[in-house]
């Protein structure tokens, strides 16, 4: 059988392909639609490996797996479930250089940024140990004579997720961490440009003692896509990734009776009141612009100065941007690696072409970058900086998604909270100021999803729970934390009373409680 590659061997030169294939029954399994992708190394430019994509059949394979998996799974006890979620805690964290290399060969993003992505799963496998008393329902003693009433939370069956390339290790545990604690079997169908991290993630899944079934990977396109969607033991469907693709995955999931929670893009706003620390905030606008080389969800990508912050601001975060190492997750001194495709790489140069043909001043332009090459090499692009960028720009109306950060300049607190508004994303937000009032206005008024003071990424903690407004999420759940437990269970609510022949009687009103 095919292997995938050795996270180390991804960067290298040899010029035989590594296989990426799916996970059924507790196994690789190659696939035989005769159909694949090709993955690079984002940082040489070359392709690495290939990836199977699923047909419809193979899907419903993977399916019936998962089905049959669920009635065992569903009645493991509690304690059992606790104890396996711990050992996949305990394996990630042991393994998780291991996994952080794999990112970096697909992804490319750097080891520390890798390392990073981890942590952050981690605190949701950390969150779905405590599963025992996430499941406690609620008990009402005496509702009526003798009548108690009790509610339980049971899982829904089979159910799916769909997720980017940004996190392909965090965003699948997001999902799978509380699906399976609370009894549910999984199908992983991840994103096809960093497809490996998911086999790792499977067979340490197996190795902490998760039953075959449980836990699937269909690797594909939108052919496994749709067929996930439409087939019909499949309950729900957790999707992350681009705004027209969530708006079609919770159409299509929803029109077919499946529960979906759909997150899709973002353009996250900063806004810098005059009164703020113009250091703390344009540390925090460039590490929040550029970690990741901007391919982050909660990535600041503008920047609203406010006042008489504008020129202060553009020329602190100017002079910090020198100082960015740009490089292959190889260097060990690199800060950001390559973008994830040639393609995405050309579209972000795209946006830097047509802000400046608008007006946009760009104070930096990541294409003088020793490392960008628009025709040969790694996918890299240097940092950028738009300066005086307005909203009827493309480039401002676009999610770029890459290592460019836009300046708006606005007179007022007002004025800033019209071009948030009038945004359709609300993904996250943040504002930099010394005046805990207007912060506290800012929290009140703002129409977006995750809100940050002083903090320009505030993804919340794993007991919390993530997702945007607007735009930014389709579906009534956030994910993970509470949200997730609600979206993975539904509530079954008994009313119970014990024989007493004394008080049985026929009678044909209406149940009454006194
Ligand atoms: P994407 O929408 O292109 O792909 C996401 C998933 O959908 C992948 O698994 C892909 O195979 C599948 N897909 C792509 N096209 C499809 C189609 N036509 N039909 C059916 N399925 C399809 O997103 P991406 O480029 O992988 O990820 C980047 C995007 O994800 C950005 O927009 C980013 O903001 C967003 N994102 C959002 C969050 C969030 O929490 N809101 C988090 C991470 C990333």
């Amino acid at each position: 059988m095919a292997q995938v590659m050795d996270p180390g061997a991804a960067a290298g030169a040899s010029a035989e392909l590594g296989r990426v294939t799916h996970w059924i029954d507790g196994a690789r399994v190659e696939g035989t639609s005769g159909r694949s992708g090709a993955v690079y190394d984002p940082a040489t430019g070359r392709q690495t490996k290939s990836v199977d994509f699923a047909s419809v059949d193979e899907v419903a394979r993977a399916v019936a797996s998962a089905r049959a998996a669920l009635p065992g799974w569903r009645s493991t006890s509690l304690s059992r479930r606790t104890e396996i979620m711990f050992r996949i805690r305990n394996l990630v964290d042991v393994r998780r250089k291991e996994l952080a290399a794999l990112l970096t060969a697909e992804h490319g993003k750097v080891p520390s940024d890798a390392l990073g992505e981890i942590a952050r799963g981690l605190e949701n496998l950390e969150f779905a140990c405590g599963i025992p008393h996430l499941m406690k329902g609620g008990f009402s003693e005496q509702v009526s004579g003798g009548v108690d009433v009790y509610q339980i939370r049971q899982p829904l069956g089979v159910v799916a997720g769909i997720t980017p390339f940004n996190f392909p290790a965090m965003v699948p545990m997001w999902m799978f961490a509380n699906a399976i604690a609370t009894g549910n079997t999984f199908i992983l169908k991840p994103s096809e440009k960093d497809p490996s991290p998911a086999l790792f993630l499977a067979e340490l899944l197996k190795e902490a003692g998760v039953p075959d079934g449980v836990f699937t990977v269909v690797q594909g396109d939108k052919v496994a896509v749709d067929a996930i969607l439409h087939h019909p033991d499949i309950k729900a469907v957790s999707f992350v990734g681009s705004t027209p693709i969530a708006k079609y995955i919770y159409e299509t999931g929803t029109a077919n009776g499946k529960r979906v929670q759909a997150l899709g893009g973002a353009k996250n706003h900063m806004v810098v009141l005059p009164d703020a620390d113009i250091d703390m905030a344009a540390d925090a606008a460039v590490s929040a612009a550029y970690g990741s080389a901007g391919e982050r969800c909660m990535a600041i990508s503008v920047v609203l100065a406010v006042g008489d912050a504008g020129d202060p601001l553009v020329e602190a975060i100017k002079a910090r941007l020198p100082k960015i190492k740009v490089g292959p997750g190889s260097d060990p001194t690199a800060e950001m690696g390559p973008l994830v495709t040639k393609q995405h790489r050309d579209a972000i140069v795209g946006h830097l072409e047509s802000g400046a043909e608008q007006g946009a001043e760009l104070v930096v332009d990541g294409r003088r970058d020793p490392l960008y090459d628009p025709d040969d090499g790694g996918f890299f692009l240097g940092v950028s900086l738009m300066d005086r960028v307005t909203p009827a720009m493309d480039s401002y109306r676009a999610e770029i998604f890459g290592p460019v950060l836009q300046v708006m300049r606005v007179d007022t607190y007002a004025d800033a909270m019209k071009v948030i508004d009038a945004n359709p994303y609300g993904n996250g937000t943040a504002i930099f100021t010394r005046d805990g009032g207007a912060a506290r206005q800012f929290q009140f008024d703002v129409e977006v999803g995750m809100v940050g003071i002083n903090v320009p990424i505030p993804v919340p903690v794993a007991y919390y729970s993530f997702g945007g407004w607007k735009a930014s999420l389709f579906g009534d759940t956030h994910m993970y934390g509470p949200d997730g437990i609600a979206f993975y269970t539904r509530a079954k609510v008994v009313t119970s009373r014990w024989p007493d022949p004394g008080t049985s009687a026929v009678d044909l009103g209406f149940p009454r409680t006194r």
